[in-house]
């Protein structure tokens, strides 16, 4: 077996009609600086030089070499032309790529490239690309039989090729690999250009001030969305919902697909969400606009939603921190103002009053899943803390108190004992039937305002 690169090469282009880059491709891995066209130009150079020194010696025959004379090698056949007139290039496509990676072919790819790509905002982007399998076997055995240990996949050099050329073209966005705002795929099979754009996740906090209204949009329960007589054809168990009032201007704004709310822990639909509101990440999926202008949408979104929901938007976040909302942050503490109304009258000295508050503050509460998601849950039991217990008014008949607890705390329980499955509860140590009437979250406690 032949091993010096020269003896491999004239093997090669003796067997199979290659252009530069596929012939340079085979000893891509050899060298940097240079592309594989220039490898493969330097290699047919070599060996045309090889040639004319022993015709010009001995008046050997022209080369028995038709990638000697393709078309992207014009000094192959110029070159032999002044010993043999009647040389011509040769008019074949390259056996190897199928003239893929022929500049004609990349240019019009790329042209097509910017079209598609002509509707979507992006500053980072990727390029893809899926082969022919007759194409990939085919390198894949000239590697084997000719022994070629140091060559570059093709895919990788188109890919790479590509991406220069969109680049050059492309000048505010630049080519990522872990995490682009839209990817490309060149599909070669079915000689298609398809583009993944990657979702937006817009970090903002919201405030409820009407009760009623829930976090996220509720299917109806009869036709889960088709629209019935039940839901009034609206396909909603809800008309309003906090999800809906956020993600309609963006999504619109963002020309996506689809959104996606995700909430950090939710708060009842008869409860309201105030103080500095509840952390949210809006996912736009397949978004085609990314410049958005966040001010403007705040604006809208609070104007529709005037009195009932208000929004801030921090800015653009990542998966990760949808990743984080839904676990850390969901356990992050709570505060809620609590009124609660008593079946007999109470009176509560104050002594006893600041004794109940000691009693409750700092304390693990264990709770069954809830009667009244029973149907829905799992039956377990969940152990969270109360930080601080606070009673703000006594009155006979109603009690409000200010809690501070572990995010996922069941507060409603935590008041009426819901049957004693719920470990202390208020109800119990007061010895009166006491019920949850209003509830306020007050906040949210997270990195930015912590405890
Ligand atoms: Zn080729
Ligand atoms: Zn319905």
């Amino acid at each position: 077996m032949e091993s010096s690169i020269l003896g491999k090469v004239s093997q090669l282009v003796r067997d199979i009609h290659c252009c530069n880059s596929c012939l340079g491709r085979q000893f891509g891995n050899l060298l940097s600086g240079l592309s594989n066209a220039k490898r493969g130009e330097a290699l047919k150079i070599l060996l045309l030089m090889d040639w004319e020194n022993n015709y010009r010696l001995l008046t050997i025959d022209p080369p028995d070499s038709s990638s000697l004379l393709s078309k992207d090698f014009n000094i192959g056949s110029l070159s032999i032309q002044r010993f043999f007139p009647e040389t011509q290039p040769v008019d074949l496509p390259c056996d190897i790529c199928q003239d893929v990676l022929s500049s004609h072919k990349l240019k019009t790819l790329t042209t097509d490239a910017l079209k598609a790509l002509d509707e979507y905002e992006f500053s980072t982007f990727l390029v893809g690309s899926q082969f022919p399998p007759s194409i990939i076997d085919k390198e894949d055995t000239i590697r084997g039989t000719y022994n070629l240990e140091f060559g570059e996949s093709i895919k990788s050099e188109f890919n790479r090729e590509i991406g220069k050329r969109l680049q050059d073209q492309i000048n505010y966005a630049l080519v990522e690999f872990k995490a682009p705002d839209v990817v490309l795929t060149f599909d070669l099979i079915n000689d298609q250009i398809k583009i993944k754009s990657n979702p937006l996740f817009i970090l903002g906090r919201y405030r409820k001030f009407k009760r009623g209204i829930p976090q996220s949009k509720w299917f109806c329960r009869k036709c889960h969305g088709k629209g019935c007589k039940y839901c009034n054809f609206s396909g909603k168990m809800y008309q309003e919902s906090v999800e809906e009032f956020i993600s309609k201007p963006i999504l619109s704004a963002a020309k996506g697909r689809a959104s996606k709310f995700h909430g950090s822990g939710r708060e009842d639909i008869d409860a309201r969400m105030l103080g500095s509101g509840r952390p949210f990440v809006l996912e736009i999926s397949e978004p085609k606009k990314r410049n958005l202008n966040f001010k403007l949408l705040e604006r809208k979104i609070n104007e529709n939603a005037a009195g009932k929901v208000e929004i801030e938007i921090e800015g653009l976040t990542n998966r990760t921190k949808v990743r984080e909302l839904k676990t850390r942050s969901s356990r992050n503490a709570k505060g809620y103002r609590v009124i609660i109304s008593l079946k007999t009258p109470l009176k509560l000295g104050e002594s006893e009053s600041l004794s109940i508050e000691d009693e409750f503050s700092d304390l693990l509460i264990q709770q069954r899943t809830p009667l009244r998601v029973a149907h829905r849950r799992a039956d377990k039991v969940r152990s969270r803390r109360i930080n601080s217990f606070r009673i703000e008014k006594i009155e006979p008949h109603q009690l409000t108190v200010y809690i501070v607890c572990e995010g996922g705390l069941y507060v409603k329980e935590l008041i009426s004992g819901d049957e004693g499955r719920t470990q202390p509860n208020l109800s119990e140590r007061l010895n009166i039937t006491a019920e949850v009437t209003q509830l306020d979250v007050i906040e949210v406690f997270d990195d930015k305002n912590s405890l």
